[in-house]
């Protein structure tokens, strides 16, 4: 039995640091719904990503048991080939299911992967995995007439975010943003629902393009200004729905400036754990074809963080490393990420990697062997090879002034009940539980530690 109506905004990537830290001042929204409610810190899965994490959130499951560990899927057993996620990675219980078999109905906009766009008891707008020229992106298919209806300009993603000049990018996020919410608002006023999810990604492309590196840590001018929009969206929104809603707003994992990166299979090749065909003079591409797999004990893919797989006998195609010897391989290879990532200039890199099995309750699919984070996110992984250096200042795939970070938020506001403010770190996995009490109208929706 459904009793409560739940809205949760996703503003994809936000910090808990920057928001909290600004929120008094400039997001007066965020402020009053945090403060008549709770707040606190969302702690995101690991990889902190977006995809797993917004799977996580929904299914409150985490990336070993969804199998899903980034954006990209190694199929077992490939070296070279990498699948791009999509809507049939996610398993048949996320909350917009067991919302409907209660009888329930649920909107859902732009929650990743959500493509191509599954039918559910409601409507599903596809996510930012949405290919520009896909032609089914919502579920029903009124609900993608209405869609070009009313906001014709709208962007499942924020489009070229990497290589706009910095006025571009933001009044492209801007118009996406307005975009979206004027369609979601829209979408509430003619659709019945209890549940309503609309995230945003232009939150995350913002950080990603104009966080400035003024030292302080905060964001800047434009990120401020962003979220200040956003804020008022929000407010506007909130105006025309009715008294007794549940409001959450929450992102997937936080963001950090970035001081750019490592090469870790350039590492790994330093170290005599990877071999080429034949050794390049200058910078090159990730190559597997030019790897020598018959004499490699271990690669590593890239992104925000680095995943290390070990070459097994009978697992990979080329595998030399015995399996009754994985465990100690992969100790060695730990032990020598934390004490001999050191840089050419000699500056020594904290290098932190993670066994599936520490981290996750299961390890579905092709787990990394290894998660690796460096400098605590604040350094990303290139997976090219660069013979004269391990370190640069930047993102080899684009101009990019944040990584990611664990901690988001969570603001949670039932106007039923008084908040309590602050409530410190909550799991992102236990949102999933929060949110179905919540809808069937259980009081205490979370606890927080
Ligand atoms: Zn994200």
């Amino acid at each position: 039995m459904i009793r409560r109506k739940v809205l949760v905004i996703g503003l994809d990537g936000t910090p808990a640091s920057c928001l909290f830290a600004e929120m008094a001042d400039h997001f007066p929204n965020l402020y009053r719904l945090a403060h008549a409610g709770d707040f606190g810190i969302l702690r995101s899965c690991d990889p902190p990503i977006t995809v797993p994490a917004w799977a996580c959130m929904m299914s409150g499951k985490d990336p070993g048991e969804l199998g899903l560990y980034g954006f990209r899927h190694r199929p077992r057993g490939s070296y070279g080939k990498r699948e791009l996620v999509h809507a049939g990675f996610l398993p048949r219980d996320m909350l917009w299911q067991w919302l409907g078999e209660q009888g329930g109905r649920a909107i859902v906009i732009g929650v990743p992967p959500s493509y191509p766009p599954p039918a559910i008891r409601g409507a599903l707008v596809s996510c930012l995995l949405t290919p520009r020229a896909a032609t089914a992106v919502a579920q029903p298919r009124s609900v993608q007439t209405l869609l070009a209806a009313v906001a014709p300009e709208y962007q499942f993603d924020i489009r070229d975010f990497r290589s706009l000049d910095d006025a571009a990018l933001f009044a492209q996020a801007l118009s996406a943003l307005r975009a979206r919410f004027r369609f979601a608002r829209e979408l509430a006023r003619r659709e019945p629902w209890d549940l309503f999810i609309v995230t945003d990604i232009g939150a995350d492309r913002v950080q990603h393009g104009l966080w400035k590196l003024d030292g302080s840590g905060r964001w800047g001018e434009a990120v401020r200004r962003y979220y200040a929009m956003v804020d008022d969206e929000i407010g506007q929104w909130l105006a025309e729905l009715p008294d007794d809603l549940c409001v959450w707003i929450v992102s997937d994992h936080g963001a950090q400036p970035s001081r750019g990166g490592v090469y870790l299979n350039e590492w790994l090749r330093r170290r005599g754990w990877l071999k080429l065909r034949a050794e390049s003079g200058g910078p090159s591409a990730w190559a597997p074809e030019s790897v020598d797999w018959e004499r490699t004990r271990a690669w590593a893919e890239g992104g925000y963080i680095g995943r290390i797989y070990v070459n097994v006998r009978g697992r990979e195609p080329s595998g030399i490393v015995e399996p009754r010897d994985m465990e100690r391989v992969c100790e060695e290879l730990r032990e020598a990420l934390a004490n001999d990532f050191i840089l050419d200039g000699g500056l020594r890199v904290r290098v932190q990697s993670y066994v599936p099995r520490e981290l996750y309750r299961d390890s579905l699919g092709a787990a990394p062997d290894l998660l690796v984070y460096v400098d605590g996110l604040r350094l990303r992984v290139f997976e090219g090879l660069r013979s004269d250096t391990l370190y640069a200042p930047r993102n080899d795939s684009g101009r990019d002034h944040a990584n990611h970070h664990h901690d988001g938020v969570f603001v949670a506001y039932d106007p039923k009940q008084s908040g309590r403010g602050w409530r410190g770190v909550l799991p992102i996995t236990a949102l999933r539980q929060c949110l179905e009490q919540q809808l069937r109208g259980d009081p205490a929706p979370f606890s927080a530690s």
